[in-house]
This record gives C-alpha cells, sequence and structure tokens, in this order.
C-alpha cells in the first residue's frame, strides 16, 4: 500500500495580492484564499495566518508550510531576522516578520524565498524547466525580479540575487535616465513596466508590437540574457510577467539581441540552434503579474485577467500552487539533509525537527 501524499499549505506574498493554497499538488488543490496586500502588513499576515488555521481544523493535519514572498528577503536560517522582508520599497512593509506569524499559525516544517525563486521551483518540478538543473526564471513586470536555479537549488550567497538590478551596456544614442530609484538605467530601470510607461507615456500592454521603444527594451533584457549564461550556464530561461505576456514578438528580439551579444563565444545548442528552446515562456500561468499601468489596469490585461479566472480556473489555481508549493520541496529537501541550511549544515532556530515528508518524488 502506498503512502498518503501528504498535504501541503502555500503562501505566496506578491505586491498586490497575497495568495493561499492547500493542496498535494497542482493538480489537487483543497482550498484557495486570496487577499490584497494591504498597507498594513500585521493586518494582512494576520488574516493570511487566520486562513491557514482555518485550514488546519477543517483539513487535518498539514505537511509542511511553503512562503514565496516579494523581497528583498533575509533568507539566512541563522539571522535574528530570518524570514522577514528587509529593505523593500513598497510603503510599510520595510523589516516586517513574514515567516514568524504564518509558521506559528501554521507550526509544520517550512520553506521559505523570494517570489521568483518559488516560480523558478514550481517551473523545474512541474513546468517548462523540467528536467534541468540549472536555468532562470525572469519576470518582467512593474520590477525585474530573476530566479535563479544552479545544480538544483536556488543560487544563494549571503542573500538571494538580485539580477534585475544589474548595469547593462546602453543602446548607442539612448540617454534617458532610467526609471530605477536606487540605480537609474539598470536593467529594471530600463525594462520593467514602469520603465516602459516612464519613457513612452503608455503602458507595455498598450503598446503595439512595432513601438520603438521595444527595441530599447529587448536591448536592455538581451544584456542581462547575456549576463545569465556567462554566470550561470542556463540550460534554460524562461520570461514571463506582465510586460512579456502577450508580446509574442519579444522572445524573437530577444534571441536575436543574445545571439548578438554573445557573438558566437558559447557555441552550445542552447544559444545556437535550439534558442527558441531554451529562451521561451514558463509553462505554467503567470497569474496576478499581468501588465499595470500607474493606478489603472491595462484593457487587454484586465481581459486576460478575466479570462483566466472564468475559463481556465483549473490553470489559475495550479499556478498559484505550483509557485509556492515548490518552495516546500525545496524546504523538504533541506530537511531530509537535516539541515536548514545545507551549506553550512547549521539548523534553523525556527525550523522545526527535521522530518521526512513521504510520497513526494526526490
Ligand atoms: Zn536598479
Amino acid at each position: 500500500m502506498s503512502a498518503p501524499v501528504p498535504v501541503l499549505c502555500g503562501v505566496e506574498l506578491g505586491g498586490t495580492r497575497c495568495v493561499c493554497l492547500l493542496g498535494t499538488g497542482p493538480d489537487h488543490i483543497l482550498a484557495q484564499a486570496s487577499l490584497p496586500t494591504g498597507a498594513d502588513p500585521a493586518v494582512t499576515i494576520e488574516r493570511m495566518a487566520a486562513v491557514l488555521k482555518d485550514w488546519r481544523s477543517a483539513h487535518g493535519p498539514i505537511a509542511a508550510l511553503g512562503v514565496a514572498s516579494f523581497g528583498p528577503l533575509d533568507l539566512d536560517t541563522t539571522s535574528a531576522t530570518y524570514g522577514f522582508i528587509t529593505s523593500t520599497p513598497k510603503p510599510g512593509w520595510r523589516r516586517t516578520d513574514v515567516l514568524g506569524p504564518l509558521s506559528r499559525a501554521c507550526p509544520v516544517p517550512v520553506g521559505f524565498d523570494t517570489d521568483v525563486n518559488g516560480a523558478a521551483l514550481a517551473e523545474g518540478r512541474w513546468g517548462a524547466a523540467r528536467g534541468c538543473h540549472s536555468y532562470a526564471y525572469v519576470t518582467v513586470g512593474t520590477g525585474i525580479g530573476v530566479g535563479l536555479v544552479v545544480g538544483g537549488r536556488p543560487a544563494r550567497g549571503f542573500s538571494h540575487p538580485e539580477l534585475g538590478h544589474i548595469r547593462v551596456v546602453r543602446r548607442a544614442g539612448d540617454g534617458w535616465k532610467g526609471a530605477c530609484s536606487f540605480h537609474g538605467d539598470c536593467v529594471e530601470g530600463l525594462a520593467s513596466a514602469v520603465a516602459i510607461e516612464r519613457r513612452t507615456g503608455r503602458c507595455a500592454a498598450e503598446l503595439p508590437p512595432d513601438d520603438p521603444a521595444w527595441e530599447l527594451v529587448a536591448h536592455a533584457l538581451g544584456q542581462l540574457l547575456h549576463t545569465l549564461v556567462l554566470a550561470t550556464a542556463p540550460q534554460r530561461i524562461l520570461l514571463g510577467g506582465g510586460v512579456m505576456n502577450g508580446q509574442a514578438h519579444l522572445f524573437d528580439r530577444l534571441r536575436r539581441e543574445l545571439q548578438q551579444s554573445l557573438n558566437h563565444y558559447i557555441e552550445v545548442p542552447e544559444v545556437g540552434a535550439q534558442i527558441a528552446d531554451c529562451v521561451r515562456p514558463p509553462g505554467l500561468r503567470d497569474l496576478g503579474r499581468s501588465a499595470r499601468c500607474a493606478g489603472r489596469r491595462g484593457g487587454r490585461a484586465r481581459s486576460r485577467m478575466a479570462r483566466s479566472l472564468t475559463a481556465e480556473p483549473a490553470r489559475h489555481g495550479a499556478s498559484c500552487a505550483t509557485v509556492s508549493t515548490a518552495v516546500q520541496w525545496n524546504c523538504r529537501h533541506e530537511i531530509i539533509q537535516g539541515a536548514g541550511n545545507p551549506a553550512t549544515g547549521r539548523r534553523s532556530r525556527r525550523s522545526p525537527a527535521p522530518q521526512r515528508l513521504a510520497g513526494h518524488p526526490q
């Protein structure tokens, strides 16, 4: 008789909405809740904690909790502020303890990572990066984030990488100052939805494919891909987010920009004959990150959202689940190794005792 499949709980904190899910995987969602990310983090987190408590009462034991959040985050399990959102520009959310209240509401083994790493892990488990051990998930929306998996694990140093803010070589003749409040013309400052709107006066969803601004966006993103290829040799680079959604022309532009930038220095199929398989859209729906105009939602983005909520409810649930439950899978992986931090062998002060979660493949 096979072991029962463990029920997992996932929480994703986004800039505008938070999603909680309960299930055994993307095709078996038991419960789902969504609430706005309010101005007061304590209220928002308390509401999510109440959801988790209700689910424990209604659905029985939960094997693990995964939390994927916007950041930057403190991911150092030995730090006094492990589980906190740290230096976010989001008003009111600096130095917010996310993981503490949620893990007290649901005291089970817990995984914690960035929203983009959660999405990347989900793509590796269930999406377009299945079978890959090293790959990147790039989201191009209000900001630009990169989930980076190297050797099967999210890349870590003192914290998580922030590749959306790398410096890029500017296109000849383009002297626009950029939109990043920290760096001006970093890649986020040149190619995010905010940058596009500030530069053109129109939101990305309303910009026609032949608008010259796309060439500048593609040039900046191509530089990011160039860096990714040279830094980690990813087997796949998946690009999603509100700016990419519905802009199929961008993929051809990006592949071209990447190849021109590399200039045949790297001769492998991934950036050669098979580049369309390597640089491609994610396999899982990227709901909740549709392109937004300042203070309003673009017509096409709104209709995409409506479609996804009405015609494809299963995919909606699946994508949200994968974002968050994949984090738990990673958490479980660390738990099996018996340490909160596999690099140091030190266990998190907050993590419960190691335990094996049966029923999920390695
Ligand atoms: Zn920046």
